[in-house]
């Protein structure tokens, strides 16, 4: 007999640092078969999906609804409303009539009056697709799980890579689980142990650093058929939201003591490991004063700006710093300010404008007065290297002032790759320092050719600083918000059946 399995989604990943409310026109809305068709042939957890229950004959796949965003400030209440009620919408046609439900969401949402958006999402589209339908989710290592997405869902399918390459196989597991409840009978249990830190730094770095080897320890799992899905989430440290933490998933097919077995063993390693995991930064001036002396490329990390993890890029603090000091090299510098940008189009290329850069969207900053020359301008659309997302960025335009030269987009967008400024005409390696708005790239885009990276400790609403932030939300004392944090592991279980 046909199984009808239903897919949707809904994702965006917030800094509630931002001062600068997502809205409704910032998401990629898809709708019935637009959902799967924009997705499959890429690396997305609902290409994942698909391509195992493809792999069933008797399976039929509903294509429902998506909405999704670059990470930037939390949502404005009247687009989550409608957002959410878009979502809820699309599934009424298809209640009593499928099998089951697969959602790719990020898991680090959030609205103004609605701090777990996506446990509201699982909460109502289980009240309309009834209690008997398997729903599984997929979410980001930076997701946050809570209880009440937990108590609706019947497991949770996590990346197992930072920086992320594990999109359509996080989908692929999330499907798996699912068949093996509709065809073997496999009774999800969840095991979760949220531990109270956040970290930030390189030892999260999957393919190198120590979280790699913990992570590792929960994908070996999945050999054993008592598991159905397990990982870890380190939240999103700038999401801050009640059930913000870092903690282990371990879904299991009706195994509550293994779960909770694995679940603790990896727990315990991950808060003895916390101090190591932890970032280490560089002054700010330090670091300016460092890079003028070398040779380079010289890489500046700023990730307290980075608007993939939710802030609103157009912090100028680095290159602030670099004019204080009379920076002698050449600099490329990413930044969204869309004022200037509208000038230099009126202005033509090769026209002269001065502009005040920087601390429109987010006031920290204080924008910095330039001199430049219109180099080129663009539409800001295109593919990233890696991810598989096409970047809108809006008007875009280079401008060069001396040996600066800024990329500036109307627009935050995605900086986790070269590809913004290719798609400008602009090399990196012909710099001697970049400005790079991304906590972590994969190697080959900079740090393979770079002859230093700097993780620079700058202002901003996504700084590795996490007591700078301001945390007021989240559960405490957490490390290392507070000080002397203690760890007693307490194993929630959830268990539907
Ligand atoms: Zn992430």
């Amino acid at each position: 007999m046909t199984k009808r399995i239903l897919i949707a989604g809904a994702a965006q990943e917030v800094s509630t640092f931002n001062p600068v409310f997502s809205t409704y026109e910032d998401f990629n809305i898809a709708v019935g078969e637009e959902v799967i068709e924009t997705k499959i042939g890429k690396n997305t957890e609902i290409a994942g999906m698909v391509e195992v229950l493809k792999s069933d004959s008797d399976i039929e796949i509903i294509s429902s609804y998506s909405a999704g965003a670059t990470s930037a400030g939390p949502l404005d209440q009247a687009s989550w409303e409608r957002i959410s009620s878009e979502f809820l919408e699309a599934l009424k046609p298809f209640a009593g009539n499928i099998a089951g439900a697969l959602f790719a969401m990020h898991g680090s949402m959030s609205a103004e009056n609605e701090l777990d958006p996506e446990g509201y999402l699982l909460e109502e589209s289980r009240k309309i697709l009834g209690e008997e339908i398997p729903i599984v989710y997929t979410q980001d290592i930076h997701g946050v799980t809570t209880a009440k997405m937990l108590k609706h869902a019947d497991g949770v399918a996590v990346y197992h890579t930072y920086p992320h390459v594990d999109f359509a196989d996080t989908g692929t597991r999330a499907a798996k689980q699912l068949l093996r409840q509709l065809n073997d009978g496999a009774k999800p249990v969840v095991v979760r142990v949220p531990i109270p830190a956040l970290v930030r730094g390189n030892q999260l770095i999957t393919e190198s650093g120590l979280f790699g080897n913990q992570v590792n320890y929960l994908k070996g799992l999945h050999n054993d058929p008592r598991i159905l899905n397990a990982g870890f989430q380190i939240g999103n440290p700038f999401t801050d939201v009640p059930e913000l933490c870092s903690q282990v998933l371990v879904v299991t097919d009706n195994d509550e003591e293994f779960g909770k077995e694995v679940a603790l063993k990896a727990a315990k390693e991950f808060w003895d490991n916390r101090l190591e995991m932890h970032a280490d930064l560089d002054r700010l001036e330090e670091s300016v004063a460092k890079a003028a002396k070398l040779k380079g490329p010289v890489v500046f990390t700023d990730a307290a700006d980075a608007p993939s993890s939710g802030a609103s890029g157009d912090s100028n603090a680095i290159v602030a710093e670099m004019i204080r000091q009379d920076y002698p090299h050449t600099v490329l510098v990413p930044i969204v300010d869309a004022s200037a940008v509208v000038r230099a189009v009126e202005k033509g290329l090769g026209g002269r404008i001065t502009a005040k850069l920087g601390g429109n969207l987010d006031r920290r900053f204080t924008p910095i007065e330039v001199k430049a020359t219109v180099v080129s301008a663009s539409d800001g659309t295109f593919p990233l290297e890696k991810w598989p997302s096409i970047e809108q960025a809006g008007p875009t335009v280079v401008l060069e002032a001396g040996k600066i030269t800024f990329v500036v987009f109307s627009r935050p967008i995605n900086l986790v790759d070269r590809a913004p400024f290719y798609a400008n005409g602009l090399d990196p390696k012909k710099f001697h320092s970049i400005i790079v708005k991304s906590p972590l790239c994969e190697p080959e885009f900079f740090d393979d050719w770079c002859q230093i990276n700097l993780n620079v400790d700058a202002p901003g609403s996504t700084s590795a600083d996490l007591p700078s932030l301001g945390h007021t939300i989240c559960a405490r004392p957490m490390f290392p918000l507070d000080e002397n944090v203690e760890f007693s592991p307490e194993p929630q279980v959830y268990n539907r059946s």
